[in-house]
């Protein structure tokens, strides 16, 4: 039983190790965009942004364990399962000169290799990056993250090479109006030309395309298209951390930096990837990858395995033959349509923030101050579990609901979800 199993982690395992809920359920299975837990009560899975094609999907659980009874080895063996994967990310890059592919096992390596690479090709040190963002617990990308597993602690640690740009977010930041894409980039701009700032040994901007872990902020239209030509007029490369927003996720497009109307030099993926077996990825141009070579050979034990790349590709296969990014759109639309619906009835809704299946609900306490309704927020997810829906607060105020279930959410679940949060703000 629940009660349990906490008293079995508590005793082995670190405090710090994060979980859902004071009390989370105990899960036994899932399936589709649905989560089955131990008393066969089931769930809608709001949360769960890798199982991108859903909770135990037949093709995808034959095509690993097809290939795990068959081999496993690592990359350094010639296998077409490799090649095969590397050439569909290719198919899918969203601009011709991103042609290269490394691959490893995490968002965080991802994110680390991204930035290792940035340096070796630029030969500098410096790397942007913006507040509130979250891009990994290795000690690389940890160090350009500050969301809300922010502390003093882990700032007063930060070392001297990541500075910390405002997280262009115009709905409570500096910068508000019309013109908030323009001065938030031109904040930026002054904080690498800040004679102690980043500017003169500049390797890379980091961010991601849609704000994820500040709450699904979608930055002011022209925000990143400014911060790139800043970036690059001082020789920097600009790194998109696609591990949340990327991969069909967004509806309208497979990448968020398309959304955002940039071309990044690197791209970091994962998470959805591997629909919960550990893959991940960097997308970059051939010039910086084969910098890598300055450095030595590159090789993870586990990355690009036979299991991982038939994982990936069976990744691909279904999100193409189930059109779940179209699905993405689709439901997402209904979503935000049915949101926006509730939002004119329940003053506690401050915004909703996001697009496709990635969509987050700012709850407030008076929509003028838009203080935000942290506690509340808390208990409305507390609230919603024992309806039957998963979701869980984000963003550093902790007062936005973040919307990120797998891709193959149906129009039911959308409705069962909103209906809920409609019973539970009443
Ligand atoms: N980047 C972003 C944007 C993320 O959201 C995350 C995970 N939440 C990571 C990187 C790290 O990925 P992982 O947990 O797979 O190491």
């Amino acid at each position: 039983d629940p009660a349990t199993e906490l008293t079995r982690r508590g005793a082995v395992m670190a405090a710090a190790q994060e979980k859902y809920y004071e009390r989370p359920p105990q899960i036994e299975r899932g399936w589709r965009d649905l989560l089955i837990d131990t008393r066969g009560r089931s769930y809608v899975d709001m949360v769960n942004n890798v199982a991108v094609i859903g909770h135990s999907h037949p093709r995808f659980t034959r095509a690993v364990s097809d290939q795990l009874a068959l081999l496993n080895t690592n990359s350094r063996f010639l296998y077409s399962a490799l090649a095969d994967l590397c050439e569909r990310i290719v198919e899918k890059s969203p601009d011709p000169s991103l042609d290269t592919v490394l691959l490893v096992n995490s968002g965080s390596e991802a994110v680390d290799l991204a930035l290792r690479l940035a340096r070796i090709h630029t030969g500098r040190g410096n790397v942007v990056a913006l507040r509130e963002g979250y891009h990994g617990w290795t000690m690389a990308s940890d160090a350009v993250s500050t969301s809300a597993f922010d502390n003093p602690y882990a700032a007063a640690s930060r070392p001297g090479w990541v500075h910390i740009a405002d997280v262009p977010n115009a709905y409570r930041g500096t910068h508000r109006g019309a013109g908030a894409a323009a001065e938030y980039a031109a904040d930026l701009a002054r904080l690498l030309d800040d004679p102690s700032g980043p500017g003169v040994d500049l390797a890379a901007f980091i961010s991601e395309p849609v704000l994820g872990n500040a709450g699904g902020i979608v930055p002011p239209a022209g925000y990143l298209s400014r911060v790139y030509e800043h970036i690059r007029a001082r020789g920097g490369l600009c790194i998109a951390d696609e591990v949340q927003v990327g991969y069909g996720r967004l509806g309208s497009h497979f990448w968020g930096s398309a959304q955002q109307g940039v071309v990044p030099d690197i791209i970091t993926v994962a998470k959805a990837m591997g629909n919960g077996y550990p893959l991940g990825a960097v997308l970059t141009r051939r010039d910086i990858a084969e910098s890598l070579a300055r450095e030595g050979n590159f090789f993870s034990s586990a990355g690009g395995s036979p299991v991982s790349c038939v994982a990936g590709l069976a990744v691909l296969d279904v999100i193409r033959d189930e059109a779940l990014q179209q699905n993405a759109d689709a439901v997402g639309r209904h979503l935000a349509g049915r949101l926006a619906e509730l939002a004119a009835r329940h003053p506690m809704i401050g915004k909703v923030h996001g697009m496709g299946l990635y969509q987050g609900v700012e709850l407030v306490r008076d929509r003028d101050t838009r203080e935000p309704a942290t506690s509340e927020t808390a208990a409305i997810c507390e609230r919603m579990l024992e309806l039957g829906v998963i979701v869980q607060p984000a963003s550093e105020r902790q007062n936005v609901l973040k919307i990120k279930p797998p891709l193959c959410l149906s129009r039911e679940s959308a409705d069962f979800f909103v209906d809920r949060l409609d019973e539970v703000l009443q």
